[in-house]
């Protein structure tokens, strides 16, 4: 007994020296729960979680801090479902692969990384690198880098030859025969093996290639690339792991496959056909829509001849320019979506442009942002920490000067970053 009566005071002054709180007086919160926006509102902040939102310009004492947010509106941290951190699209990348290091990759990254978070993202589904990503997502979560909370899926896998084969276009000394290990499989057996692997890698969820790809040194870019069983197979096995699954599709046959295979989320969904949209809407797939990608792609194709490899441009004028319409069609159908950007095909940094994307498509700006919070947290299925703004959740906010409803673009110059409760950016 006397113990503990000298352990609980001396507990109390160590939560209380820890604690930090800090207000946030805001002109106006999009919590995305409700459908409209709340005006002067606080949000009491205590160490990483959201304590309480209170009505009006609560008055704090002297030892918490507080940050006047009266000209902005406030909103959940953003999440990016689709980007690759460990590089970005230029056109030296197709043979840089043979020279730089996975040192030169994560030094390059840590500026894509941080260039993300600034931007206001600071969630992101990695979807596919060579396994430096399970490093940067570590030397965030530690400190050592500044980013956004990743989740990666490591290697992407892909069948021979398919997009995401390490080794299409090489001479054939250099191709040697890429397995499992390497994310290449050609069975339902292989599916099982690469999706472990993965597991025993470190990543988070597990991404496949269904269809062929624009950016791979090969000439399909919308042909099926898996087998049903194939696909069944990475699902079952990542349904083990309590893997999110994602599968790249441009051409309706790999699509349909996928989503009947029982993908959670398509990636591009370029020739997405209506049959499509209705499976996907009955099994609850997500689209994740990429049109940042596909603008990116077409224009670098049409505006420089030497940008892209001649085996890759002509399907980047094919597929590029789709991608959005295919997005508004989707949408009006009733297609769950979650906002993604394939960044690193189109710059890090440049996320936010998704959203204006996504209204030119005819989705209101709400949604879009709805998409890029509370559904892409559904998605990752990590809605109850994320992706609203609300007592309890953790403190991943970001703001813009002025009103994003009325003007999409100003999403593209985020003011304010808050992640974990930690301030990155304050202007
Ligand atoms: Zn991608």
């Amino acid at each position: 007994m006397k113990r503990l009566l000298i352990t609980i005071p001396f507990l109390l002054i160590t939560v209380l020296s820890i604690a930090q709180t800090t207000y946030l007086h805001c002109g106006a919160i999009l919590d995305c729960k409700g459908n409209t926006p709340a005006k002067e509102q606080t949000i009491i902040i205590e160490n990483n979680k959201i304590k309480e939102i209170r009505k009006g310009y609560a008055k704090a004492s002297e030892d918490v801090q507080v940050i006047d947010l009266k000209d902005q509106t406030v909103m959940p941290g953003f999440m990016d479902m689709h980007v690759h951190v460990e590089g970005e699209l230029s056109p030296s990348r197709y043979v840089e692969r043979f020279r730089i290091s996975d040192t030169d990759v994560a030094l390059r990254a840590t500026q894509y990384c941080e260039r993300t978070l600034m931007a206001g993202f600071t969630t992101v589904r990695d979807l596919g690198g060579t396994g430096v990503n399970v490093s940067l997502r570590d030397a965030i979560n530690k400190g050592f880098i500044r980013g956004p909370r990743i989740y990666t899926a490591e290697k992407s896998i892909a069948t021979t030859g398919g997009h995401a084969d390490p080794t299409n276009g090489m001479r054939k000394e250099l191709m040697g025969d890429p397995g499992p290990l390497e994310g290449v499989i050609n069975s339902p057996e292989e599916a099982h093996k690469a999706v472990r692997q993965r597991y025993k890698n470190g990543a988070d969820c597990i991404k496949i290639t269904s269809t062929g790809g624009v950016l791979s040194v090969a000439k399909d870019g919308k042909g099926a690339q898996f087998t049903i069983e194939e696909i069944e197979g990475i699902v079952s096995a990542a349904n083990d792991y309590g893997f999110v699954t994602a599968a790249h599709a441009h051409g309706a046959e790999g699509m349909k496959r996928a989503v009947l295979g029982g993908i959670h989320s398509i990636e591009h969904g370029t020739l997405m056909t209506p049959e499509i949209m209705e499976l996907m809407k009955q099994r609850g797939t997500y689209l994740v829509p990429t049109i940042s990608a596909g603008k990116y792609v077409y224009d670098k194709a049409m505006n420089d001849e030497n940008f892209l490899p001649p085996i890759v441009r002509p399907k980047a004028i094919e597929m590029g320019p789709k991608i959005q319409e295919t997005f508004g069609k989707a949408y009006k159908a009733g297609v769950k979506i979650a906002f993604g950007t394939d960044s690193g095909v189109s710059p890090h940094g440049d996320n936010a442009k998704e959203f204006l994307y996504m209204v030119e498509a005819g989705m209101p700006p709400y949604e879009a942002i709805k998409s890029a919070t509370v559904a892409a947290s559904d998605l990752l299925r990590i809605s109850e920490d994320y992706g609203t703004l609300e007592a309890g959740k953790m403190a991943d906010i970001v703001a813009v000067k002025g009103d994003p409803l009325d003007d999409i673009t100003i999403l593209q110059k985020v003011s304010f970053v808050m992640k974990d409760g930690k301030i990155y950016k304050q202007e």
